[in-house]
């Protein structure tokens, strides 16, 4: 990751924070998160729907927080302090036998054996790979803003979903300060407005809990349309595309970050084995060792994002009925699963 794109908080599962093991960086994670003592979903007007702390098997595992995503990125930056850095973004790229050249916007040339595009959903690499992509849009969009801990809707170390129709809104505390994270899917289902086109967010909602359901005026919100994409391929001989650039995240399970570190670790570990020449093999087998896994989260994704984003008041009744009456922690059991697995 790089330092743009700064501004939302992460959620992290021990699938990614225990990669952070292998970089030297995972007590200062765990400083800089807030560990996430329990998690509670409640109905669009606050009635709780279900409500749990960690499993066990999640601590068993390693640790499960929230972060600034900027502090992420700092710590990462941090870890290789021999990693050569530059600025300007990859406009285009070319394969050759031998390695890859990536142009950059400020005119400049990059090249090496390899080039790894880990540059988010709206990858540059992958187009110039593969052309562009189909995207998935659920035909939502998610406003972030900043809140004063003081009116976090609930105790440290908890976040709390509401669930209503037609609108969703999360509350994610960070540590220290507390400064919890908002986001919530404007009202409706046309399609939503872009970053930085503007957006209209009612002020007031009959469906929302009193405390939590509109930023202040004074709020800066950010827009994040809620699509994602499924890259085709994610390599070339000698091009590789890692995180949301091969698989986006919607952030509805709170994966992608997760599953971006793990990738990034299998990829490591596979050009750990090899030399130049061998680059293309390390490549193939590391698209054969990811993919599957990262789709499936993916798909996990994507269907908690189907029941969530709802318009419908009667889907939203059945959907909030089914989760109250289920057992507590039901929700974490694919992420569960998948920490039993070899990555
Ligand atoms: C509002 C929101 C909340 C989310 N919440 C969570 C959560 O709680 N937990 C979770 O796991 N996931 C969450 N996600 C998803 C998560 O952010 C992504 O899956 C994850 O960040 C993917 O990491 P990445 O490194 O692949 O891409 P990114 O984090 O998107 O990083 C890509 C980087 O590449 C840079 N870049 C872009 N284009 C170029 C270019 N042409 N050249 C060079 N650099 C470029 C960007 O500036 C950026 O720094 C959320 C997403 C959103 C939008």
């Amino acid at each position: 990751m790089t330092t743009a794109g700064r501004g939302y908080a992460l959620a992290l599962w021990p699938h990614g924070t225990r990669v952070l093991h292998s970089v030297g960086v995972h007590d200062q994670l765990v400083e800089r998160s807030l560990t996430t003592r329990r998690y509670t979903a409640r109905s669009g007007s606050g009635a709780l729907l279900t409500t749990a702390g960690p499993p066990p098997a999640i601590e068993r595992h390693g640790h499960w927080g929230i972060v600034p995503r900027a502090d992420l990125v700092e710590l990462l930056g941090a870890a290789r302090a021999d990693v050569e850095r530059r600025d300007g973004r990859v406009v285009a790229l070319e394969e050759h036998r031998a390695g890859a050249v990536a142009l950059l916007d400020d005119g400049t040339t990059l090249e090496g054996d390899l080039l790894v595009g880990a540059d988010g959903v709206g990858s540059a690499v992958r187009t110039g790979l593969l052309g562009p992509q189909a995207r998935h849009d659920t035909g939502w969009s998610c406003a972030t803003w900043w809140i004063d801990s003081a009116d976090h809707p609930a105790a440290l170390g908890e976040t709390v979903e509401f669930w209503g129709a037609g609108t969703f809104i999360g509350a994610y505390p960070l540590p220290r300060t507390r400064l919890p994270h908002r986001r919530r899917s404007l009202v409706g289902r046309a399609r939503p407005p872009r970053p930085g086109a503007g957006c209209v967010v009612p002020s007031a909602e009959p469906d929302c809990p009193p405390t939590a359901c509109c930023p202040p005026p004074s709020a800066e919100l950010t827009l994040w349309p809620m699509t994602d994409v499924r890259s085709d391929r994610w390599i070339g001989d000698r091009v590789a595309l890692l995180g949301d650039a091969a698989t986006a995240f919607l952030p509805t399970a709170g994966m992608g970050a997760s599953m971006a570190l793990e990738s990034a670790a299998a990829l490591a570990d596979e050009l750990s084995r090899c030399d130049a020449a061998q680059v293309p093999n390390a490549l193939r087998l590391y698209e054969r060792w990811r993919r599957s896994r990262v789709e499936r989260a993916q798909r996990q994704s994507r269907m908690l994002a189907r029941a969530l984003f709802t318009s419908s008041h009667l889907c939203a009744r059945l959907r909030n009925g089914l989760v109250a009456r289920a057992p507590a922690g039901l929700l974490l059991g694919p992420l569960l699963r998948d920490l039993e697995e070899p990555v």
